[in-house]
């Protein structure tokens, strides 16, 4: 161990972002417990096609437990580098049946949670999905138009009309025939997933699968 990284690891020691212990030598942000319950050897992604213009979603694990706590970790811990890790193991753990994006673009947050949080979760878990998989990320193609109600606080039925038209392409970006990857922490219904998904295909995406780190129900 070098002198700099003993004296870092004084400064700034390195702990599992979910419990605690310490880390695994081989990850600087999960002791092996909590990596083996969030990213089990073996455990496929769920995987299921009921999010309109959404061919595929996948996401980590059910939004409970040690997959809970590290989105919370990342999210109100302004944990940027984890939100990377936890994105890059999104990508890793990609089953062979999945399709395959050369594009890949986080859901945008609303301006004000933005301007409250300071950084964009599903931002970071994107940059650490391009760069495990060795393609491009484009936080800016995707904004928020519309400030509308929070999702968490509307009954299920009302989710989908909030959110139909609340976005916009910020980026003039060439999505024709492209295969994009949306990004975000968590999904419920997959309202928000469809209104983003439904304008990339508009814009000429060819297909447009979707990457969270915890679903909340399974729902197929
Ligand atoms: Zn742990």
């Amino acid at each position: 161990m070098s002198l700099l990284k003993g004296l870092l690891d004084l400064i700034f020691p390195e702990v599992c972002r979910v419990c605690g212990a310490d880390p695994a030598r081989w990850s600087p942000y999960l002791c092996p417990d909590c990596e083996a319950e969030i990213w089990r050897p073996g455990m496929r992604f769920g995987e299921c096609a009921d999010i309109p213009f959404v061919t595929w979603i996948g996401w980590l694990g059910p939004y409970q437990g040690a997959v809970r706590t590290a989105v919370h970790a990342m999210k109100f811990g302004r944990q940027r580098a984890f939100a990377r890790h936890l994105g890059w193991m999104l990508a890793r753990r990609m089953p062979h049946q999945a399709p395959r994006p050369d594009l890949i673009v986080p859901i945008p947050l609303s301006r004000q949670a933005f301007s409250k949080r300071g950084f964009n979760q599903a931002e970071e878990l994107a940059l650490g999905m391009a760069d495990a998989l060795g393609v491009a990320a484009r936080p800016g193609l995707l904004r928020r138009r519309v400030t509308g109600r929070p999702q968490r606080s509307l009954p299920l039925a009302e989710r989908v009309a909030n959110v139909r038209d609340c976005f916009e392409l910020g980026a003039a970006t060439l999505l024709r025939n492209r295969r994009v990857a949306l990004v975000d922490d968590v999904a419920t219904t997959g309202a928000t997933m469809a209104a983003a998904a439904r304008l990339l295909r508009c814009a000429g995406a060819a297909e447009v699968s979707a990457y969270v780190v915890a679903r909340t129900e399974k729902r197929c």
